[in-house]
């Protein structure tokens, strides 16, 4: 399992008035099936599975649309580890875009209610699911555990030999992805980048102690990462006309294409950083692009986007 992206210049008039340069880490084009920034965080997950014998399979939990459970139904198919989806919601929902691939990859669903979903960390939950599936690897939400930290480090390393920057960007779900950010950028480099997160979900907060908890020792000191909780445009999954519309313009003028529950609000926020004049003449930035845009799959189904404005997003069909 391995993967490493690229990462290219993008130009928009907006900074080039500014004299600002503007790149783009490709973690959406890791893989052509899975999203990037899940991969990262499930290859030490599945290598510690595939080390320890008495593992038998994988367990995680996810939304209907999550792209963690499509990547993580596509990863455990490929290393040919039995897995299970703990999915929130009703089996109604078993033919929608990503649990249709989830399954057809093999993935178990195992659809729970809203109030059982609320309880996926309490420990008499855990302890009935690994009563159901012994010898399980459990991996949380959106799989931002201790094991997903390294793999997302890796990053940072990329970066350090790719391009000379300032600071980088990241929208922030579970927060796993951004302590892995930190996490690299404390291991290796001897200057500390500025990195800023931006949530993408409402009443953020309380990730910031979650991200913490998540660092090992010698990134606890990293003080220049920041995580923005004002920029998630109504909430998560929420956006307006105007919001996708900003997305749509500004993938036509860059050619990389972001979509509108993650990796686009990090593009509005940064556009809207960059009218404060937040960014200082000739600083050098990168914008993580965790990819997802499988998501983009479930929002067309449902008619809440247009297929023709999304060219990057290509179906997966099943020959
Ligand atoms: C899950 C996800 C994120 C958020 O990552 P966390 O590690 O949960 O903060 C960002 N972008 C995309 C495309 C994702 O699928």
């Amino acid at each position: 399992m391995t993967c490493s992206s690229i990462t290219q210049e993008i130009f928009h008039p907006l900074w080039l008035a500014k004299n600002i340069q503007v790149f783009v880490k490709r973690d959406d084009d890791i893989h052509p099936i899975i999203s990037g920034n899940k991969w990262r965080k499930l290859k030490f997950n599945l290598k510690h599975i595939q080390k320890t014998p008495k593992l038998k399979g994988a367990l995680s939990f996810g939304g209907s649309y999550s792209n963690h459970i499509h990547a993580f139904a596509f990863a455990c198919f490929q290393e040919n580890i039995p897995c299970v989806g703990i999915i929130r919601g009703e089996a109604d929902n078993i033919n929608n875009y990503t649990l249709a691939w989830a399954k057809h990859w093999g993935m178990k669903l195992h659809f729970v209610d809203r109030k059982t979903y609320r309880r996926r960390q309490h420990a008499d939950f855990i302890a009935e699911l690994e009563n159901l599936y012994p010898n399980y690897f459990i991996i949380p939400e959106g799989g931002s555990n201790k094991l997903a930290i390294p793999g997302v480090a890796e990053v940072i390393t990329e970066l350090n030999q790719q391009v000379g920057f300032d600071t980088i960007l990241t929208p922030v779900g579970s927060g796993g992805t951004l302590a892995g950010l930190i996490t690299g950028d404390s291991l290796a480099s001897n200057k500390q980048h500025k990195i800023l997160g931006v949530a993408v979900l409402k009443g953020a907060d309380y990730l910031r102690h979650e991200i913490q908890k998540l660092l090992p020792e010698h990134a606890k000191s990293h003080n220049n990462w920041q995580l923005l909780t004002g920029y998630h445009c109504g909430g998560y999954a929420k956006f307006s006309d105007e919001d996708s519309e900003k997305i749509i313009e500004f993938n036509k003028l860059t050619g990389v294409d972001f979509e509108p529950i993650y990796s686009g609000k990090m593009i509005l926020t940064f556009l809207k950083l960059l009218k404060q004049g937040y960014f200082k003449t000739g600083e050098r930035i990168v914008l993580l692009h965790t990819g997802g845009l499988q998501g983009l799959g479930g929002m067309i189904e449902r008619g809440i986007l247009n297929k023709s404005d999304w060219p990057a997003f290509k179906p997966l069909t099943s020959d």
